[in-house]
């Protein structure tokens, strides 16, 4: 299996809760490492443009007010399988249905506000990772 990257919010809720380092070290053990990294406020806008395909469902105002509610961090994760491997560290969207042990079983508030967001195929990754960073700010692992 060739190395991939993958993209990862963790969001205001848990930047605010902080447990970086908490999350941070379970990418880390499960063979993830960070090639990109940066604590940021996201605009209005760039949101918008990044959860473009949830435009039309009735939560998608009340998303983009949390995820620009506070700072999160934004990474890029690379390893084998990161997509899929990140999914899996992540647990389930809605944090009540999570596997336990995962980031959003752990931290996760609500099915809005949970904790981290992950790429959900190669081809989604490639686009969130050009939306937030510069191919410079990536490093090669
Ligand atoms: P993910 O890939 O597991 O993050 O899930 P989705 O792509 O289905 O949804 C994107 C994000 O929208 C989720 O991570 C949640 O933060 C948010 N979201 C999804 N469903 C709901 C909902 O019913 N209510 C609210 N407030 N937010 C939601």
């Amino acid at each position: 299996m060739a190395i991939e990257q993958t993209f990862s919010i963790i969001k205001p809720n848990a930047v605010k809760k902080n447990v970086l380092g908490n999350i941070v070290e379970q990418f880390e053990s499960n063979g993830l490492k960070i090639a990109a990294c940066k604590l940021s406020l996201i605009s209005k806008s760039k949101c918008e443009e990044f959860y473009a395909e949830h435009k039309a469902r009735p939560f998608f105002g009340e998303l983009v007010a949390f995820m620009t509610s506070g700072p999160v961090l934004l990474m890029v994760l690379s390893g084998e399988n990161a997509v899929l491997k990140n999914r899996e560290i992540m647990g389930a969207t809605d944090p009540k249905k999570a596997t336990v042990g995962t980031i959003r079983a752990k931290f996760g508030d609500s099915m809005g506000e949970n904790a981290v967001h992950g790429s959900d195929s190669p081809t989604s990754a490639a686009r969130e990772i050009a939306l937030f960073f510069e191919r410079n700010e990536i490093v090669n692992l």
